[in-house]
């Protein structure tokens, strides 16, 4: 990508995001001088909304603007225009109590922000003076915000080519922002592909291109070795596709002797009709989405090198299509899964386990110091925590401790839940070693005590069920409608972090 035109001589003055049409600068009289609008942010407070920045023209605007009723709570924004001064609008975004306000109130308040500004291309922002002067929580939340998936809309006019201008800020404070927010932005870019495109085959593609430019090693397995292995959950969700299965592994080393050995897992159902045991149209409708786990794992290997963890990552792909062809897998089926143990198949929906049962025992023959799966799993979870949390299980309190605070820095939602090995006998079988699909009641739970099952007893493992938020229905904050990229940050803090 070259530098915009108008920019000139001064083209390495920006930070580009690599994968999205963002940049971000720092020079206080360039800033608003180009700049169409200033962005500033507000504290709420018993004596009225407070300007969370010394600049005297925002507190002066924002003192005018008193009989608004303007508040300042988290994600409420006023645009004010002022024709006199450049630039000629002031966008207040709200930051809530001023004793609440971290990182992630700030990349919030920075995504509800530019969500009003779809048709700004420069934008001043002094937002970092809310939060001890760091710009990167701000920048973060502009490039969460901004994001949109228009490969598929022929207009592009409402593609806007940003440019971000901090007033008196470091601009190299910016980069871990930038590429945190480009490692969420691949999730969600591939979340958000059609099923048609997105393949087994075409994932494996997309994993070799994020390595490619990322420094990972990458193997992309196909069906003959899948069966030769003996991936008998992979095998049995996609005999009913004409699409072939994959297997993807991806390695990160760190330069020097890593500091520990993890292991990820993400579910990658490139689409799932629920197999003969078919879902309604209405549920059906998203499925596209039933690879979010996978998404989340490949872009979070994507930032490593950028980040340079001290820990080696291994990353296990199982991708399948589950469809209803001739050969599909039935109700009744057995399947021998990789490392001998058996599941009788009873629902051809509750194909996530299946898939993940191979891809955990594979991972668990490697001995490493934490095993985290991450899957689109179980309705139930939804029905349990809602849309905007993720469902946590370990079977280390160690490992749910480092996950959950994980979560907290990265400002994404997990709840922890239990796992009762008694919950399995929810899925005796009077044939195999368990089925695959029981008790309605607890069925988040029941699904991860059955994954328990093929990791490897002694190995600190952790499952993170995202059924309900791999995808949003609503544009908030810095979620956008659609795939999220959740949770992409905290397995990235966490993964830094060892
Ligand atoms: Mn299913
Ligand atoms: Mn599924």
């Amino acid at each position: 990508m070259q530098a915009r035109s108008d920019t000139g001589q001064t083209k390495d003055r920006y930070k580009r995001w690599m994968p999205q049409p963002i940049q971000s600068a720092v020079e206080r009289n360039r800033a608003l001088e180009e700049a169409e609008v200033i962005v500033a942010g507000v504290f709420m407070s018993d004596d009225g909304p407070q300007a969370a920045t010394k600049d005297e023209r925002v507190r002066q605007a924002l003192r005018s603007a008193a009989a608004t009723g303007y508040r300042g709570a988290l994600g409420e924004v006023l645009i004010l225009a002022d024709e006199d001064s450049s630039p000629h609008l002031i966008a207040f975004t709200g930051l809530g109590t001023s004793d609440k306000v971290n990182h992630n109130v700030v990349c919030s308040a920075a995504a509800a922000a530019i969500k009003k500004l779809p048709r700004a291309s420069a934008i001043a922002s002094v937002l970092h003076d809310s939060f001890d002067g760091d710009p990167s929580p701000a920048v973060e939340g502009y490039s969460l915000g901004s994001y949109r998936f228009t490969r598929y809309k022929s207009d592009k006019s409402k593609d806007v080519e940003r440019r971000i201008l901090h007033v008196e800020a470091d601009p190299d404070a910016v980069d871990p922002a930038v590429a945190r927010s480009a490692a969420v932005w691949l999730a969600r870019d591939l979340i958000n592909e059609p099923a048609s495109v997105l393949t087994p085959a075409a994932l494996g593609d997309r994993a070799r291109q994020a390595a490619a430019s990322s420094g990972l090693s990458c193997q992309v397995y196909d069906e003959k070795w899948l069966r030769e292995q003996g991936f008998g959950g992979v095998m049995a969700t996609a005999s009913g596709s004409s699409l072939p299965p994959r297997f993807i592994h991806l390695t990160y080393e760190p330069s020097g002797k890593p500091t520990s050995r993890i292991a990820l897992v993400g579910k990658g159902v490139t689409f799932d009709s629920g197999g003969l045991s078919l879902k309604p149209a209405a549920s059906m409708e998203l499925m596209k989405t039933d690879m979010a786990g996978a998404a989340v794992v490949i872009a979070v290997m994507s930032a490593l090198s950028h980040f340079e963890a001290t820990a080696r990552v291994d990353a296990y792909i199982p991708c399948a299509e589950n469809m209803t062809g001739g050969s599909a897998m039935r109700p009744g089926d057995v399947i021998v899964h990789y490392g001998g143990r058996t599941t009788e198949v009873t629902n051809t929906d509750a194909e996530g386990r299946l898939i993940l049962a191979d891809a955990l025992a594979w991972a668990s023959e490697t001995a490493p110091d934490a095993l985290v799966d991450v899957a689109t799993l179980t309705g139930s979870m939804t029905v349990a925590l809602g849309k905007k949390a993720s469902g946590l299980f370990s079977s280390s309190d160690d490992l749910r401790t480092e996950i959950l605070d994980a979560a907290g820095s990265a400002g994404e939602r997990v709840w922890p839940f239990p796992l009762y090995d008694d919950y399995l006998s929810e899925l005796d079988s009077d044939i195999a070693d368990a089925k695959n699909s029981g008790a309605r009641w607890g069925g988040a739970i029941i699904a991860a005590v059955y994954l328990k099952q093929f990791v490897g007893a002694e190995i600190p493992w952790a499952h993170l069920d995202i059924a309900g938020t791999g995808r949003s229905e609503r544009d908030y904050l810095e979620i956008s409608r659609g795939g999220t990229g959740t949770p992409v940050r905290t397995l990235l803090s966490w993964v830094l972090g060892r």
